[in-house]
């Protein structure tokens, strides 16, 4: 940090100003002084991290620069201590720093031998989606017409979770998770919501016009916390199902694609104990029951 703080206290200078006996530290940028060095520190060092992070992978990361995320309901999920829910965190990592080993990029990567090794070996024949047919690239999963039904169950989950604390029960919601059947926009609150994406969702993220949108919708007396945090849960914790179901479904289908063979060695997608099970029957000499 002291790095960071060297490059830009910089634009921080010390002087005495005359109409008080006290240096004052202000910023050289904007001329206000600066109330707490320690948080200007702070803050200069984590938009300095931003600002790299944003240059250096712009596709990846420029949901870092939203003005319009609300981050402490966003912030929710990562700070719940209860331990089912560390995988669906995890994957709300994976998604923010876009870490998924998509058919496009595993087709192109897979001639050199350090990606190889890190696929398990595993070879993919081309870079089309195994249910759709579609160019599997980075989060096609997300949006994938296989797994329309997985969104669909998400809005209606979503809607009956809202509709325990409305006044009255309704069925609109701006579901960003799903663009194709959401709705049309009836007013710019929607509209701001829908310029969301599914992806946004998947990494966790509450818009401030969600949130906003929430607050209208339910009764003075809710904890539109708790609800949000719930709310963005259920969306998170389905939209990792897409990826589960995405990999069964490629392990699946490169197993189709392999020649039955009777060989020892692993095969692609099988599992350790499956490996020790066709182990056990072949030497039984019986067929292991489908
Ligand atoms: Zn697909």
């Amino acid at each position: 940090m002291a790095k960071y703080a060297a490059a830009d206290a910089c634009s921080a200078v010390v002087w005495q100003n005359r109409d008080l006996p006290e240096f004052i530290v202000e910023t050289r940028t904007s001329g206000a002084p600066i109330g707490s060095i320690r948080k200007y520190l702070a803050d200069a060092y984590r938009s300095q991290v931003i600002r790299k992070l944003v240059t250096d992978k712009r596709g990846a990361y420029s949901w870092l620069e939203d003005p319009d995320i609300d981050w402490k309901r966003s912030a929710q999920l990562a700070l719940n201590r209860n331990r089912k829910v560390r995988k669906v965190q995890q994957f709300a990592v994976r998604c923010r720093r876009a870490l998924f080993a998509d058919m496009q990029t595993r087709y192109q990567r897979q001639h050199t031998a350090y990606w190889a090794k890190r696929y398990g070996n595993v070879r993919v024949p081309n870079e089309h989606c195994p249910s759709c047919n579609e160019v599997d690239d980075r989060f096609h999963f997300l949006s994938c017409a296989a797994h329309a039904y997985i969104r669909a169950k998400i809005t209606r989950k979503v809607t009956a979770a809202l509709n325990r604390h409305r006044p009255q029960p309704s069925e609109s919601v701006p579901a960003f998770w799903d663009p194709e059947n959401s709705p049309p926009c009836d007013s710019p609150l929607s509209e701001s919501i829908m310029a969301y994406s599914i992806v946004d969702a998947a990494r966790g993220i509450v818009p401030r016009s969600f949130s906003l949108f929430v607050e209208e919708q339910v009764q003075p007396n809710t904890d539109t916390d708790a609800l949000l945090a719930e709310i963005q849960l259920l969306i998170v914790s389905r939209l990792r199902k897409c990826w589960t179901k995405r990999c069964k479904t490629l392990f699946g289908y490169l197993r189709s694609l392999q020649p039955q063979q009777e060989s020892q060695g692993p095969r692609v997608g099988e599992s350790r104990v499956e490996r020790i099970k066709r182990k056990l029957y072949a030497e039984r000499g019986e067929q292991p029951p489908d």
